[in-house]
């Protein structure tokens, strides 16, 4: 693969089409909007937008500024952008002068919007996202009637595009009562904008696992993250569909490989330790492969004496610490291993793969964990 790079991620882009039809075809009806906050669920921002695109989507929730910017970079001029988070006040006129849609969760923002929009002389698209349970972003009551009162004065600024919540886990059986209340509120309270003839065009509050386990929070768009990439919110939420839709394989195909070459072999004599300090003792004599990937790269401290590589499809078990840039992996019983041989982090290799839940057994890591700290500055490399 690429001689020049030390190690780098590869998007598989049939893979990701695959996922992108199975939520097509399985959630029909809603928008469907790409989330692709935290770089792409670390598949890379500019990487995944041109690939859903050709997939058909024209939608995308980020959380910030920062990722509208590289979403917008990028994106086809008829796809829309939504910021679900953090806008810095300086910025909300770059946002509504590049008709970017975004959540207001409090009243002093929904200001900044106001004032930003009358500078720009254009509208700000704004969704109202409703506390409904969750206590964490998201307007309460009284400054849902003060936002909705601004809103009526500034009719000429300001669009009241969507309104919506966003639920606290709905990935796990054990929130199933918290849920049920946080629909109930919302209903609630959107009747209440209804009645004040507010009109908005998206309701929307189901991530994924919603989407998978509330059929009927789907509403006029679903946010949809991590299934696209090929992972589901939960084992529970994957069990759950597999049952109901009597699948034996899962339908969803991973995108993301991690790869890197052999950087160093040698031969390590029976009594001696190997790596810094005393954390790997070799009782025999061993063959090792210096891969030079490190923590600095975002393969976990923690997978010091733990993790595992495939090299020529074999599996070989990391020894020693890991260090800032380099990892070290048991070759002793792989033959003819040499430098500038490809090395498997995640992904698959013949008839082996390492699986990113396989991290977390060591690492306390969910997949998304995971995932969103893969370096930015790794290349990802998109695979035809
Ligand atoms: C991250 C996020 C989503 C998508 O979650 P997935 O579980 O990855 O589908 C949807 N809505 C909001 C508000 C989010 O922050």
């Amino acid at each position: 693969m690429p001689a020049n790079l030390r190690t780098w991620i590869e998007i598989d882009k049939k893979a990701y089409l695959h996922n992108l039809s199975f939520i097509q075809q399985n959630f029909k009806g809603p928008i469907i909007s790409s989330v692709i906050k935290g770089n792409a669920y670390g598949h890379g921002i500019e990487q995944i937008v041109p690939l859903a695109q050709d997939g058909g989507i024209n939608h995308f929730s980020v959380f910030s500024l920062d990722e509208a910017c590289r979403a917008y970079s990028v994106k086809n001029e008829s796809s829309t952008l939504m910021i679900m988070g953090f806008i810095p006040n300086d910025s909300y006129e770059w946002v509504i002068n590049h008709g970017i849609n975004f959540f207001i969760y409090n009243a002093s923002s929904l200001q900044q919007a106001v004032k930003a929009a009358k500078k720009v002389k254009k509208k700000a698209i704004i969704h109202l996202e409703i506390e409904t349970g969750m206590n964490r972003t998201g307007l309460d009551e009284d400054y849902l009637d003060k936002s909705l009162r601004i809103i009526s004065d500034n009719k000429n600024h300001i669009e009241l595009k969507g309104v919506c919540t966003h639920f606290a886990g709905a990935e796990s059986i054990a929130n199933h009562v918290r849920i049920k209340r946080q629909i109930i509120n919302f209903n609630r309270n959107l009747n209440h904008i209804k009645k004040k003839g507010f009109k908005p065009e998206l309701i929307h509050m189901a991530s994924s696992a919603a989407t998978i386990v509330y059929p009927r929070t789907r509403k006029d768009l679903v946010r949809t993250g991590i299934l696209q990439y090929g992972f589901w919110p939960s084992f529970e939420t994957r069990i759950a569909w597999m049952q109901k839709y009597k699948h034996t394989i899962d339908p969803l195909r991973r995108v993301l490989s991690w790869k890197s070459s052999v950087m160093h072999v040698k031969t390590v004599e029976a009594g001696e330790f190997i790596s810094y300090g005393t954390g790997y003792f070799a009782h025999e004599k061993k063959k090792i492969a210096v891969i030079p990937v490190g923590y600095s790269d975002g393969y976990n401290r923690s997978l010091s004496n733990n993790g595992r590589v495939l090299i020529h499809g074999k599996v070989a078990p990391v020894i020693g610490l890991i260090n800032m840039n380099m990892l070290i992996a048991d070759i002793t019983t792989i033959k003819n291993v040499k430098a500038g041989d490809e090395v498997v982090l995640i992904g698959k290799q013949k008839n082996n793969t390492i699986q990113v839940s396989s991290f977390s057994e060591f690492t306390q890591q969910v997949n998304y964990e995971l995932l969103t700290r893969l370096p930015e500055a790794t290349p990802r490399i998109i695979k035809n």
